[in-house]
């Protein structure tokens, strides 16, 4: 391996129906890849099966910068399928998940990378508040991970969101694990084992 080359960071973003919202993120992205000038950036999009003109969009983007990559899917396959089908494609030494919808502040992924610079493989977000959440969205998620965590000895990460950097060792575990029945944020604790 070429010891000069940069690091490089894969930015993986599955998005559904998120047309509106994605030349925001795109921006708020695009100047933070600018800044970080010590790495390289490639931003990973998945399509899944979108209804609306997030095809067209990424593809916008693509041509205007030649950091964005995309798989697309054929139909909609919901989050985890899309995650594990973009896991397949990801080429960087360190894996940062966001949703597309801006309810992840990408402004967080420097204090991430740091992180990771410092030797963590997995360095994640976690919620301060359920801002926006009405009451029963907030005690369905309160119940579920009480529920989901008496099921298994495994220590499941309460308020934490698919937004996270993993490392490459992380990732190639990760896509080992060839469930179909996925639920990511269970094999990002099973894998510390
Ligand atoms: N998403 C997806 N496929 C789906 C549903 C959602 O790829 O079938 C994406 C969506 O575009 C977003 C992320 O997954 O980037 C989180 O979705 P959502 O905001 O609906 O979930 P929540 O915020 O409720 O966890
Ligand atoms: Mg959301």
């Amino acid at each position: 391996m070429n010891s000069n080359r940069k690091k490089l960071i894969t930015i993986l973003v599955p998005a559904y129906n998120e047309h509106e919202v994605l030349s925001l993120l795109y921006d708020r992205l695009s100047k933070l890849m600018d800044e970080q000038s010590k790495y390289d950036f490639e931003v990973l999009f998945v399509n899944d099966g979108s209804k609306d003109n997030t095809l067209d969009m990424i593809k916008f983007l693509r041509a205007k910068d030649p950091r964005v990559n995309y798989v697309n899917l054929s139909r909609n396959y919901g989050k985890e399928i899309a995650m594990a089908a973009g896991f397949d494609y990801v080429k960087g030494d360190a894996l940062v998940i966001i949703d597309a919808d801006l309810q992840d502040p990408p402004e967080l992924i420097p204090e991430m990378i740091k992180y990771w610079e410092e030797g963590f493989d997995d360095v994640y977000a976690r919620r301060k508040s359920r801002k926006g959440e009405g009451p029963l969205k907030k005690l369905t998620s309160w119940g579920f991970y009480r529920t989901l965590q008496s099921m298994t000895k495994i220590e499941i990460q309460k308020d934490t969101g698919d937004f996270r950097l993993l490392d490459k060792r992380c990732v190639e575990a990760i896509k080992q694990l060839k469930e179909s029945q996925r639920y990511t944020k269970g094999l990002y604790s099973w894998i510390r084992l």
